[in-house]
């Protein structure tokens, strides 16, 4: 590895807990680094002086981003300057985008040096598909807020994953529920640490389980797995379009009913104006 970075904007993933997943190229640029722009210096201090490397720091965090971001892109211009968060990938419910973006403008050179993130190990762990996912960060802390966004999500055909802290989980998991049925999660808790735990199971049951017991302890991404796709026989079908079609025109039937079964538009429409005897 050369002994000088190129200058540039420097975007390194750190470990979530468990300070050996540090790469061995994050290790090597943070100890290139002419200034490393982090959230909070005092914890990044633990992981350079674990690694030996003793460089400038400066902090960059969702208060001062607006201040300092032209005074960090003028120094990437002429200096190779990393930019890392508490603990994990950078930009991922973390700051970092608008700096990213800025950079692009300013014709400045972004380097990812990809690493741990809490949201794909959580995957790995969860046993749910992976073939398709949504990543929603943090859902809002209370009910109805909560709702508003499961409700959007509901119709999603694939994984979901968010970031939740232990006193909420318990409510969430009731919501999950109540919005978009009784999936099946997985509570993944204190990745990479000594009480690293995966639980799985139904979103009710868990949710009254964690009632009884109390919060969980640690930081937690909760998986939720896709919608179990139901199988409609064509009678089914039919009597849902027959009752949309009371009240809709044959064209908001048919797309109500693709939304409701995940049948094909078209041949609803067809099997819809068939049903109104209008073919
Ligand atoms: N950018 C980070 C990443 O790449 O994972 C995430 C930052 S976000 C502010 C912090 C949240 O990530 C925590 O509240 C928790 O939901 C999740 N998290 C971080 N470390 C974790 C770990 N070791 N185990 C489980 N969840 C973790």
């Amino acid at each position: 590895m050369n002994d000088t970075l190129p200058p540039g904007l420097y975007i390194v993933a750190t470990p979530i807990g468990n300070l050996g997943d540090i790469t061995i190229r994050a290790a090597d640029v943070l100890r290139k680094a002419e200034l490393i722009a982090a959230e909070d210096t005092r914890v990044t201090a633990k992981l350079l002086q674990h690694l030996g490397v003793r460089a400038p720091m400066t902090s960059y965090h969702d208060h001062n981003a607006d201040r300092v971001r032209p005074d960090l892109l003028e120094q990437a211009k002429t200096k190779a300057v990393a930019l890392v968060t508490d603990a994990g990938t950078p930009l991922i419910s973390d700051p970092g985008y608008k700096l990213v973006r800025a950079a692009h403008e300013e014709g400045i050179a972004v380097t990812t040096l990809p690493g741990p993130c809490a949201a794909v190990a959580a995957m790995t762990v969860a046993g749910l598909p992976t073939d398709r996912f949504l990543f929603a960060g943090f859902l809002p802390p209370k009910t109805a807020g909560r709702t508003k966004v499961l409700e959007e999500l509901k119709q999603v055909r694939a994984t979901l994953v968010f970031y939740e802290t232990g006193p909420r989980l318990a409510d969430c998991l009731a919501d999950i529920a109540a919005v978009l049925g009784d999936r099946e999660v997985a509570i993944a808790r204190e990745l990479t640490k000594l009480h690293e735990e995966v639980r799985r199971g139904r979103a009710g049951d868990l949710a009254r389980a964690l009632v009884a017991e109390g919060p969980p302890r640690g930081e937690i991404v909760l998986v939720v797995g896709p919608p179990v796709e139901e199988t409609f026989s064509q009678e089914a079908i039919e009597a849902r379009l027959k009752a949309a079609l009371a009240t809709l025109s044959v064209k908001e039937a048919a797309k109500q009913v693709a939304a409701e079964t995940g049948g094909n538009r078209q041949e609803l429409y067809k099997l819809a104006l068939g049903l109104t005897g209008r073919t």
